[in-house]
């Protein structure tokens, strides 16, 4: 497992400042009529633009730059021309590559009008990132994070996807360790200062169990029930943990040049 120096936290901060930029210009895009490929093909465009390159794109052959998700699939969706209705939900999930560094982050997003229990999951979904970020310190054992996700999760009447993982980001884009979102505590090496973790919690209003559709990528949950996602990049530090990939609203962008990182 690597442990990242300062310097190196804010490059892959760099990257997943890019990340959060397009996701939350993506976020902006969404409406009913809108179809997927349109938001892959702004996702690209701008990722060149600021210049980073997309880090799905052709990883094991992953044909877009972004996943698209939709109801009942939970991650690695391909943008097709398929064009989003009232009442669905849509998880976006997002990677680049910035002057060697990795960012990741996903976010689901509701399409127009939702149903209560469909916010509720989506809710679910962000609120378990944030019970896992907690957990996510120097001196907590890896698994403290996997537990509180699946604790809290499960406590909303949700289940947790235990076929997708977090992971190790910064080098590559997934590193060691994996970290599931579920098992028990205090298991697993110490968390430390300088490691970089995507923590992404997929959950499902129904059953966890995963089916693979024929494209070879889409996971959908077995029973079609929704399932929501939410994932960012973050760093430990000696008091806890930062988000890399939310938008700094303080700075200036990094891809603009009066930008202190740029
Ligand atoms: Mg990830």
């Amino acid at each position: 497992m690597i442990i990242y120096c300062e310097e190196e936290v804010h490059a892959i901060k760099r990257s997943n400042q890019i990340v959060a930029k397009i996701l939350e210009e993506l976020g902006s895009m969404i409406k009913p009529g809108v179809r997927t490929r349109e938001l892959d093909e702004h996702a690209e465009a701008r990722t060149r633009e600021m210049g980073a390159i997309p880090a799905f794109k052709g990883y094991r052959d992953f044909p877009s730059s972004l996943c698209t998700s939709i109801n009942e699939e939970i991650v690695h969706g391909i943008p097709s021309s398929r064009a989003l209705r009232e009442g669905d939900i849509i998880s976006l999930d997002f990677g680049v590559l910035y002057e060697g560094y990795y960012g990741d982050a996903a976010v689901t997003f509701p399409v127009g009008e939702i149903t209560p229990k469909a916010k509720k999951l989506i809710q679910a979904a962000k609120e378990a990132f944030h019970k896992g970020l907690e957990q996510a310190r120097a001196g907590n054992r890896l698994s403290d994070i996997s537990y509180a996700i699946q604790a809290y999760v499960e406590a909303q009447g949700f289940s947790v996807i235990r076929s997708f993982v977090g992971h190790g980001i910064g080098l590559s884009l997934h590193e060691e360790p994996q970290i599931p979102n579920f098992g028990l505590p205090g298991r697993g090496p110490k968390i430390k200062p300088g490691m970089v973790f995507a923590l992404e919690p997929m959950i499902a209003m129904g059953d966890w169990n995963v089916e693979i559709l024929e494209d070879n990528w889409t996971a959908i949950t077995r029973d079609k029930s929704l399932s929501a996602h939410y994932e960012h990049t973050v760093a430990i530090t000696e008091d806890g943990a930062e988000i890399l990939s939310e938008l700094d609203k303080k700075e200036a962008s990094p891809f603009l040049k009066e930008n202190r990182y740029a």
